[in-house]
């Protein structure tokens, strides 16, 4: 029996904007507790909100970047529920009248198709603040620099294009994260809690119209966990259905350490929050034109970069996705062009080599200290056989870390190739008298793995600095030579 996973996130994203939801505090939270707080944030009784229009913006933007409509008439309503980091025992919300709904968006679907993943609405709220508790559990303390931080959630739509499986779904939340970015309304780092994805999951039988029972996983710190809470929660559920076992709808909560789902808490009904406008804010009336210009203030999406990119320099769709989810590496990449780099040739170095090189240094293109001419020379002097590609990814590492003159870095380290064929030849003889096995081998068939293997060896005795194909001649030519 085939069955079919319905995955629905429901996002909680941090807006950086300069200040908290409705009162003056800086939406900065990570300094010293309680230091970014005034009676508005701090729940006071009679005190009066003040809507951040930057927010407002935000989130606009948002639906407008993910294909929502945007209602033209939108309210906040108070959401009712007891917990000590939300000092007025509701939260500032939107119920029936979210400022976005009815988007979607565009992913590769498991059958190699285009799919529009639905997303039901995107309101906007303020965060709560957050609790800390002393190493001893003797006591726990309250931190209001994040009450009242503004934040959107994008929720996805179970009945439009549901997401169907992990990879689906992790596609969906870096796209989702990169279009964020691109639109510059958030950090969306999920080591500091920007971007917080709670996750709806149930199974059906393939081709059945009815949804079965659904669980919703928790506190996932990482796209990791969230791919493995999945792939547990779809297996667990798989194996309840065919056990012939009901399937609780509850709360599930994804244990890091042994890497499973467990209840937290059942849902028998869903909470009743006793939703009702907020009497202290006015409704919202959005005319068409304001829509239209914050529409037209959006920059230019990753995914119509994507298919430019195809269209104007040929590159590899795969290539140009990766490049293009990232505004800060598409401008990397348009900078660097300035210079002259051929483009696919520099969408590989990007893909292959400057990857590897962040991904070694542990920081994001943002961070790093390659700027796009340098790299560009880099390049230029790999293709001109200035310095070979195996000293180059040296350089390359060098130059993502600290700020180097490229020309004199080569000159002092003395990096660049060698061409002296008396010289390369001396390290070939060196090579094949230590390795008299390999050079029988590949005397009786130059195809031989062991030739590989010999190349590598004259590689190491010029420190990479020979070049490769150069070393292959010379080298079949002297095994061949051989008595
Ligand atoms: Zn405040
Ligand atoms: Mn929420």
């Amino acid at each position: 029996m085939d069955y079919e996973a319905i995955i629905c996130f429901e996002t909680h994203v941090e807006l950086s904007t300069a200040t908290k939801l409705f009162c003056s505090c800086l939406n900065e939270f990570s300094e010293k507790p309680n230091s970014n707080i005034c009676p508005i944030c701090a729940g006071h009784p009679g005190t009066m909100p003040v809507l951040n229009k930057q927010a407002v913006e935000y989130c606009i933007m948002a639906g407008l970047a993910l294909n929502c409509h945007i209602n033209n008439r939108t309210y906040f309503e108070r959401k009712h529920y007891f917990y000590p980091d939300i000092p007025k025992c509701y939260q500032i919300s939107q119920g029936s009248a979210p400022f976005c709904e009815f988007g979607f968006l565009g992913i590769i679907g498991d059958d190699g198709n285009p799919y529009d993943v639905g997303i039901r609405r995107i309101h906007l709220e303020e965060d709560a603040g957050k609790l800390i508790h002393s190493p001893d559990s003797a006591a726990s303390y309250i931190d209001y620099n994040r009450s009242s931080v503004p934040i959107i959630e994008i929720v996805c739509d179970h009945e439009r294009n549901p997401i169907r499986s992990v990879r689906e779904a992790k596609q969906y939340l870096k796209k989702l994260q990169g279009i964020l970015r691109y639109i510059g309304i958030s950090e969306c780092s999920i080591e500091k809690g920007h971007f917080r994805s709670d996750v709806n999951i149930s199974v059906r039988k393939a081709g059945s119209v009815n949804f079965n029972n659904r669980c919703e996983v928790k506190n996932m710190a990482s796209f990791k966990a969230i791919a493995e809470a999945i792939e547990f929660e779809v297996k667990r559920q798989i194996k309840l259905i065919e056990t012939g076992k009901a399937n609780n709808q509850e709360t599930r909560h994804f244990d890091e350490d042994k890497r499973v789902t467990v209840s937290m808490r059942t849902k028998e009904n869903a909470h009743d929050y006793r939703y009702f406008p907020d009497p202290n804010l006015v409704e919202i009336y959005l005319d068409n034109d304001y829509i239209e210009k914050l529409r037209r203030s959006l920059p230019e999406l990753g995914d119509s970069r994507c298919s430019r990119y195809i269209r104007e320099y040929g590159i590899a769709e795969s290539e140009a996705a990766i490049i293009t989810n990232d505004r800060e590496l598409s401008e990397f990449f348009e900078k660097t062009l300035e210079f002259g780099t051929d483009p696919k040739l520099l969408s590989k170095w990007m893909v292959r080599d400057l990857f590897n090189a962040l991904k070694n240094a542990g920081v994001t293109i943002d961070l790093c200290r390659l700027s796009s001419e340098n790299f560009a020379k880099l390049i230029s002097f790999v293709e001109d056989k200035i310095i070979t590609a195996a000293v180059s990814k040296e350089i390359l590492q060098e130059m993502v870390q600290n700020e180097i003159n490229l020309d004199d870095f080569i000159k002092v380290r003395n990096l660049s190739s060698i061409r002296d064929d008396v010289f390369i030849m001396s390290k070939i003889s060196e090579a094949l008298a230590e390795q008299t096995a390999s050079v029988a081998k590949v005397k009786k068939d130059p195809y031989d793995p062991a030739l590989n293997f010999l190349i590598g060896q004259v590689m190491k005795k010029t420190a990479g600095k020979a070049d490769v194909k150069k070393v292959k001649d010379l080298l079949l030519q002297a095994v061949t030579n051989l008595g």
